[in-house]
This record gives C-alpha cells, sequence and structure tokens, in this order.
C-alpha cells in the first residue's frame, strides 16, 4: 500500500509541476483596453434590486399604486457599441450603455411591484434602431415613454447635473413636460448632484435641428433622462455601483408615481356624428369616486381642440364629461388629424391627445 500511494503522490507531483515552478513571468497577454472592456459595472446578482425594494431604503409610497395598469415603455440608450474604442465611456472606461439598461431593468422592478405594465426597448448589450426603440411603444401603444440616458461633456470633468429632455417646443406636446417634470424633480430630491441647471428641463432641438432621433420618432408621451454625467470622474464611479443605479431607478418611479397620482388624462372616446365632433373625457381622477367626484376637475380654459392645427369651437358638459365640438364646413372626405387638450386639476395634460379621423361625407 504504501509503495501505491507514494508512486500516485509521485505522479500527481508531475502533473502539477509546470504550475508551481517557481516564479516564471505569466506569459505575456496583452492588457485589456478599459476602452473597449464589457461589463464595466460592478457585478451585482441577478435578484438585486428584487431583495431590496419594500425593503428599508426603498418602500414603495402609499401612493404608488395608482400606476397599476399604466403602460410605460423603458428604453435604456445606445448598446452593442463596446467595440468602438471610448465612445460613450467614463475616465476609466464605464459605458453608459451597461449603466442606462441596469438603471432601466431596476426601474422595471419598481413598476412591476405596482402594478404598472412595462416593456424595455433592449434586454441585453444590443444595438436596437431610434425607429425600432419607438415603434416598439407605438404600436403597443405605451402610455408613456422615458429614454434612460446619462450625459458627458468635454472639457469641464466637474459638471454633474440633471437634465431631462422634451422634444421640439413647448406646445408640441403639453404631457411631454408633465413627465419631465415629475421625472426630473424626483432625481433632484433623491440623487443630490452638486450642479443644478437653472432650467433643467431642455428641447432636444438644441442639441439637434431635428431634435433626438427616438424623441422624434415616438408618438406617446415622452421624455428621456440624463440623470447625472458619467465624464465626472467622482460621478463615473457612483454609476458602477448598483446601490446607485437602484437609487437612480427609485427616483424615477417616485416621480411617475407621483405624476400618476395625480391623474393621467385621456380622451377615451372619439365620435363622429354630422358636423359635430364627441368625446368622452376622462381627467385621469374621477373614476377613484373620492369625495367630490361629481365636481368638475377639468379647467375649462385649458379645454383647446383641433381639426388639422386648426383650433375649432367646442362646448363641455360636466355631467356626463362629454366635450363636443363642430368640424370646419370646408372639410374634405379622407383621414384628418384631431388634437383635444386640456388639463386636470394637477395641471396634467392629455397624455393621448392627437386621433386620426376618417371624414366620409
Ligand atoms: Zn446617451
Amino acid at each position: 500500500v504504501q509503495g501505491v500511494r507514494k508512486q500516485a503522490v509521485a505522479v500527481l507531483a508531475a502533473l502539477v509541476a509546470p504550475g508551481l515552478s517557481g516564479c516564471r513571468a505569466p506569459a505575456a497577454r496583452p492588457a485589456v483596453d478599459p476602452m473597449l472592456a464589457v461589463n464595466t459595472l460592478l457585478p451585482a446578482p441577478e435578484d438585486f434590486a428584487a431583495r431590496r425594494i419594500e425593503a428599508g431604503a426603498y418602500p414603495l409610497p402609499r401612493y404608488a399604486h395608482f400606476l397599476a395598469g399604466v403602460r410605460i415603455c423603458l428604453d435604456p440608450g445606445h448598446g452593442g457599441d463596446a467595440s468602438r474604442r471610448g465612445y460613450k465611456r467614463g475616465p476609466t472606461g464605464v459605458r453608459e450603455a451597461e449603466v442606462n439598461l441596469r438603471v432601466a431593468k431596476y426601474l422595471r422592478e419598481f413598476l412591476s411591484r405596482a402594478g404598472a405594465e412595462v416593456v424595455l426597448t433592449r434586454q441585453d448589450d444590443c444595438d436596437v434602431s431610434y425607429e425600432q426603440r419607438a415603434a416598439i411603444a407605438n404600436d403597443w401603444p405605451a402610455d408613456l415613454f422615458i429614454s434612460i440616458h446619462h450625459n458627458a461633456v468635454e472639457n469641464r470633468p466637474q459638471a454633474n447635473h440633471t437634465t431631462v429632455w422634451y422634444h421640439a417646443d413647448v406646445d408640441y406636446r403639453p404631457s411631454n413636460l408633465d413627465l419631465a417634470r415629475y421625472l426630473c424633480e424626483a432625481l433632484h430630491d433623491m440623487l443630490g448632484l452638486p450642479e443644478l441647471a437653472p432650467v433643467p428641463l431642455k428641447s432636444d432641438q438644441l442639441m439637434y435641428p431635428e431634435g433626438f432621433a427616438v424623441l422624434r420618432h415616438v408618438q406617446v408621451t415622452a421624455a428621456l433622462t440624463e440623470a447625472s454625467f458619467f465624464s465626472n470622474p467622482d460621478e463615473e464611479q457612483r454609476l458602477r455601483d448598483p446601490e446607485y443605479n437602484l437609487r437612480e431607478a427609485y427616483a424615477l418611479f417616485c416621480g411617475l408615481a407621483r405624476y400618476a397620482f395625480a391623474g393621467l388624462p385621456r380622451v377615451r372616446s372619439l365620435a363622429l356624428g354630422g358636423q359635430q365632433l364627441v368625446a368622452e373625457l376622462d381627467d385621469g381622477l374621477r373614476g377613484r369616486r373620492s369625495w367630490g367626484w361629481e365636481r368638475q376637475m377639468i379647467l375649462s380654459d385649458s379645454i383647446v381642440v383641433r381639426v388639422d392645427g386648426q383650433r375649432v369651437p367646442h362646448t363641455f358638459e360636466n355631467e356626463g364629461y362629454v366635450l363636443t365640438a363642430v368640424l370646419p364646413e370646408q372639410l374634405q372626405p379622407g383621414l384628418h388629424t384631431v388634437e383635444i387638450q386640456f388639463q386636470n386639476m394637477f395641471k396634467n395634460s392629455v397624455i393621448n391627445p392627437v386621433a386620426r379621423i376618417e371624414v366620409s361625407f
């Protein structure tokens, strides 16, 4: 027995010897270029968010249940771009695409707990065209679309503040400003960044004459968030941390919950009767049957009806929440655009104000 064991030890030694033989330098391997690296965030287990939500620092606010049934499309910006050296990366190589995706997934976890319906435009590190991203929201159709990004600037590493972008000008879609404002205020409250943009809601036409491609193609209520700057060296390191990503997701979640709590006004139905257009309005509040629900919760002077961009006269009846508008007399047969705008008592605007109608007479 002794002899056999000795033999076995000898064989083992022979097997492991090459790896143990002294201080040989490891074979020269090319160092990983941090500007081409993937998985640039600190690792986090799959259930990182799930285990923390509703525990300790991340309670669901009481009003979060007003998000139940709201359809929200989350768009993690960029993806599939790691081979473009240095593209959308912080000073040590943290990739914006990875931060955006993690924040979106954590936000989905919060929203799902509150009963919202959530769709992501991408689930992994892949490239999705702007048109495809918008189509996912438009075809569903989503109620709200949020494109999640982070900011960068050259030559000012200390820059670090929140910007939330809306498409075109302020009249383009007033509900876009509601969404942008709620998101921005919550990010301000919860991230506590060192800088504050004096006017943090910005038009995407400041960057490109046509605006951001993704916001240009989206037809539902939409905003694009840039919570902070990954070009700031301190912020870049925070953005690697799953706990910080979860905090940003929580901020976006709380902003959305407050927005929903204040009511998401909608045009419920639209019908043509002769020269008249009849619409049933929903202020997003009446259905809760709270004390005083029979009273009007739409600001009368905020109601505007446009057909093909032209204002037309209307009457509004509190009883059935029915809006009646008169079509222009010279309207030709065919497809026409109808826009119905109003604000509820929280000043939230209609999230689906535009419809197409077929006129056949
Ligand atoms: Zn971006």
